[in-house]
């Protein structure tokens, strides 16, 4: 290790910062964010940093530097262009045993900065020890992925409730139990959803409760998306990689399905057409079940949960029996498929309004009005419409929807496997016919499908 790294207390204290253009300005903003008197020393100093200097109750010094303004200082940066400068500070500051960085220059630095994620209270730091300033930065921008910005928020619960957790619970194994899961469990996901005041009134339960280690699970309906991985929300990342038990069914991709916690228990629900692997109210069911064995639940749907997802009815019970929940949207089907196949679902020249139909038709519930889906300036996105294809298109035709209405049939959209198939309604029966189409399929009515052509080349996807 070449470096020893440490968090500094800088509130109210002085550091001396030289320069005052775009470089010092952020260093400024950094000091400041700390607490830190910012004592600015430069010929020119932008408006930014004045103002860091007045909020951080500093001083400003728009002169040339001298030796005489390391005193009463804790800390010097040098972010001056001017090198000879740059060398005597660095100097006078290590005379004084100051500790003290000069910015891009490792050699006169006696510390150096990290790259920091920030949810304070709590921060993370990373660095190359000055090596590879680039890569420590790339490695922040993946952390900063992974760790939800209300993060911070863990610890506000943490120092307001330590005192009585501490008190409950006598010796440290339970009590670090208890922590983790708090600081794992709902409370922590009420409290990065911003809501304090039902985490707190939740601990307040968990607290009160005779066996208080044994708290109750949770339910995450999360929207996995039409397929494609890198579509998934950050939120449906996290609570996918945190989750005790999976219930998934045929629409959750592959990809997808790597992205969940290895160790996580699978269990397949089905819902291929006619084929249930498990009736909609065993699976509300075992939802409840397994959430009141104390696990993290994760129910992953294909695309968003409440587009043609039954995901309300999923959650009609868990809220019936008190059990906390939260529902991750995702992209749903149509956006996914358009996109991935230049289709704009909706165009100043073309449609005004896009209308998502279920093409089940065959259930009992499905009782289409056809007329309204005969307007020329409107995209309609048919989820479920492989099986009634043929009758879907008579219906719109049938209806006033010209017969000449560009179409496209999309196979397995967003996939690897995605294809495009660009007709009008009178033909796309017979065009899907001779080819061997398998579900999913999306199929988009509307003159926006005639820009598929000019806009799927620019689609790295196709
Ligand atoms: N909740 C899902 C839809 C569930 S209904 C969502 O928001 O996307 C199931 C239907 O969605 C399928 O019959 C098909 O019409 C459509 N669908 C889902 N994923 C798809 C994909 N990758 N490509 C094409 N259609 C898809």
């Amino acid at each position: 290790m070449d470096y020893f790294p440490v968090f500094l207390d800088l509130k109210k204290r002085r550091c001396l910062l030289v320069g005052g253009g775009e470089v010092a300005t952020r260093k400024g903003r950094m000091l400041a964010k700390a607490g830190a008197a910012l004592r600015v020393v430069a010929p020119e100093i932008s408006a930014e940093l004045r103002e860091l200097v007045v909020t951080s109750h500093g001083e400003l010094l728009q002169r040339e530097y001298n030796s005489n303004d390391l005193q009463d200082c804790v800390l010097a940066i040098a972010a001056t262009d001017i090198e000879a400068l740059n060398e005597r500070i660095s100097a006078d500051a290590q005379a004084l045993n100051l500790p003290v960085n000069v910015v891009d220059t490792p050699a006169l630095c006696t510390y150096i900065t990290p790259a920091i994620i920030d949810r304070s209270p709590l921060v993370i730091a990373v660095s190359s020890g000055g090596e590879a300033p680039v890569l420590a930065r790339l490695m922040r921008t993946k952390l900063e992925t992974l760790i939800p910005s209300g993060y911070g928020k863990l610890a506000q619960i943490a120092s307001q409730w330590r005192d009585r957790i501490k008190a409950r619970f006598n010796d440290g194994d339970s009590r670090r139990k208890f922590w983790e899961k708090i600081l794992q469990g709902p409370a922590a996901e009420l409290m990065m959803n911003g809501q304090e005041e039902a985490a707190n009134i939740f601990i307040s339960n968990e607290l009160a409760a005779d066996q208080p280690e044994l708290t109750q699970g949770e339910v995450y309906l999360v929207g996995g998306g039409p397929g494609d991985p890198e579509l998934l929300t950050l939120r449906a990342l996290r609570l996918m990689q945190q989750a005790d038990v999976v219930l998934y069914d045929r629409l959750v991709s592959d990809g997808v399905m790597e992205l969940v916690r290895r160790d996580a228990e699978r269990i397949y629900v089905g819902k291929r057409r006619a084929e249930h692997a498990m009736e909609q109210e065993n699976i509300n069911q075992l939802l409840v079940d397994l959430a009141k064995q104390g696990k993290r639940v994760l129910r992953l749907k294909g695309g968003d949960p409440f587009i043609f997802g039954r995901g309300g009815e999923e959650i009609e019970l868990l809220a019936q029996h008190h059990i906390p929940f939260q529902v991750v949207p995702g992209i749903t089907a149509a956006s996914g498929c358009a996109a991935y196949a230049g289709i704009p679902l909706t165009h100043r020249d073309y449609a005004q309004s896009v209308r998502f139909v279920t093409g089940h038709l065959k259930s009992d519930d499905t009782n289409l009005s056809w007329p309204e889906l005969a307007n020329p300036t409107q995209t309609l996105v048919f989820y479920m419409g492989l099986v009634g294809l043929k009758d879907i298109c008579e219906s719109l035709i049938a209806h006033g929807r010209s017969a000449q209405t560009p179409v496209a049939l999309i196979e397995k959209g967003t996939t690897q496997e995605q294809r495009v198939f660009v007709s009008d309604l009178v033909s796309i029966a017979d065009v899907v016919a001779e080819k061997d189409v398998h579900a999913p399929t999306l199929f988009i009515v509307g003159e926006v499908v005639q820009l598929h052509e000019s806009l799927k080349w620019f689609n790295p996807a196709i």
